[in-house]
């Protein structure tokens, strides 16, 4: 029933180290000739995004059906692109203008929707797809779940400014994720742009481009002007070329969340980008931990879609809740399949997050000592998440858990990992800090430390909503 590191790997038609390094996100320190449980062997093949046939709660059957695709059926698929760089550079210019030069915007009823990520159609009729969140927070927290979504990064560098701190930490990021990277010299319109100085200030960083004899390519840009923007698109072409990026369309799909968020009137809403095969209307997903049967599917221009192919992003309705970025999807063949691997992940998701509980009670339970003495009618919480579908979502859990009694107030509800200055507003109003999906800085974390503040990870959203209402529930004073 066991198999060892080495086996799983080749059954996936992955290389060890990826194998040992899946292990050890879950917490499990292998070497190639371990043996693993079929519990973990199950996490495991899901975090590649294959399917597993389970025999029984011990015995999974690494059928893996479907999962090495054929050289011969592979089609060539459009790039994915991350823009990233230093602030005020001008990446939600350009996303903006590159979007504005879809073919197919002017199509029927193409309103545009942002759904965390869009298509464009070039005149050739080649299609470029662009992560519409900027920066290289998304992209880490994006990576930090296993997701390699991103083929090319755009960084986008402002001529009249050249490398500052964030262009560097983009040039890390990108370069840990083994993302090429083409350089766009933006703001070329300024009368003070100096690409040259731009080029000049990249070497530093070992990104040389080709004017410089390297093999980095740059465009200059201007994303007000719109100028340029077409050498660009050519540049991400050629680049995917080099890449020689494909995928199968002809299998059930497989891909990762982008975006997710819970909406008023449509429920769970998830944005998923498909990376293998065809995703079609019905069929039955599993996203992270949630799963459910595509109800409707819609693209960034709000169009109704029978099915997306290799590399389109779309967003989905008909989760039964809401998954986390960052999660892979799959589609499986039944709906009893999709509850079993959900309940499994929930559990797993579940028990890891106890032993997280297990070392932030000392502080839960001076909160409730407080809420018992009736020194506290209020539940205060910061809420940082690494996606903003993310943290709405929390922010409306918890808003919708007020009892008359106790109030609850989000003090704050935003992206990005815990700050030191989070924590000292946490710690101005007593507040508890709810950390989904991020951590926090070690600055932060010494601060919360000496000054008692609770920084609670989480990963599920139920487990949030769960601890929330345990302590609103505390805060009710007996009836008398
Ligand atoms: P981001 O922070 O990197 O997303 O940058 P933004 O796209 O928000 O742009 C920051 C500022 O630079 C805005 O005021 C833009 O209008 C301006 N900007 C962006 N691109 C250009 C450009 O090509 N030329 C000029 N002159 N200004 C630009």
């Amino acid at each position: 029933d066991n198999i060892t590191v080495q086996e799983l790997a080749n059954r996936m038609a992955a290389r060890a180290p990826e194998v040992i390094k899946a292990l050890m996100k879950l917490g499990v320190m292998a070497t190639i000739t371990q043996s693993l449980d079929a519990d973990t062997a199950e996490l495991v093949v899901q975090e590649f995004g294959h399917r597993v046939k389970r025999v029984s709660e011990d015995d999974v059957e690494l059928g893996l059906v479907g999962a090495v695709d054929v050289e011969t059926e592979l089609q060539p698929r459009p790039p994915v692109v991350t823009v990233m760089g230093h602030v005020d550079h001008g990446k939600t210019s350009l996303l903006d203008a590159l979007r504005a030069t879809d073919v197919a915007a002017g199509e029927a009823g193409g309103i545009t929707q942002h759904i965390g990520a869009y298509q464009v159609k070039l005149g050739t009729g080649e299609r470029i797809t662009f992560i519409d969140t900027p920066g290289h927070e998304a992209f880490t927290a994006m990576r930090s779940r296993g997701a390699s979504v991103t083929d090319i990064v755009v960084l986008v560098v402002a001529a009249d400014d050249g490398v500052m701190p964030q262009t560097v930490e983009a040039i890390r990021h990108a370069k840990a994720a083994n993302a090429p990277l083409i350089i766009a010299i933006n703001k070329m319109d300024k009368a003070d742009a100096n690409p040259n100085r731009v080029r000049q200030e990249l070497l530093q960083y070992e990104v040389v481009v080709e004017e410089m004899g390297g093999e980095t390519q740059d465009v200059e840009v201007s994303a007000t002007k719109r100028t340029g923007l077409d050498k660009l698109q050519e540049a991400i072409l050629l680049q995917a070329e080099i890449l020689d990026l494909k995928a199968n369309p002809d299998r059930p799909a497989e891909g990762s969340v982008i975006e997710s968020r819970l909406d008023r009137g449509r429920g769970p809403v998830a944005t998923v980008l498909v990376q293998k095969g065809t995703l079609k209307q019905g069929d039955i997903v599993v996203a992270g931990a949630e799963w459910g049967r595509v109800r409707a599917m819609l693209d960034d221009k709000g169009r109704q879609l029978k099915d997306a192919g290799p590399s389109a992003p779309v967003e989905i309705l008909g989760l039964a809740g809401v998954p986390t970025a960052g999660e892979p999807f799959v589609v499986v063949d039944s709906e009893s399949r999709a509850r079993e691997i959900s309940e499994f992940r929930q559990r797993k998701l579940r028990d890891k997050a106890a032993g997280v509980m297990t070392a932030a009670r000392g502080t839960l339970d001076q909160m409730l000592a407080r809420i018992q003495a009736g020194e506290q009618k209020e539940v205060a919480v910061v809420i940082k998440a690494d996606v903003q579908g993310s943290s709405e979502a929390i922010q409306a859990t918890v808003l919708k858990l007020a009892h008359e009694e106790v109030k609850v107030r989000v003090l704050l509800s935003g992206v990005g990992q815990i700050t030191e200055s989070d924590v000292q507003l946490a710690k101005a109003s007593n507040a508890v800090i709810v950390a989904f999906n991020v951590r926090a800085t070690s600055q932060a974390r010494d601060l919360a430390q000496r000054e008692n503040v609770d920084i609670r990870y989480y990963s599920i959203i139920y487990d949030v909503a769960d601890d929330i209402e345990k302590l609103i529930k505390g805060k009710v004073a007996p009836k008398a």
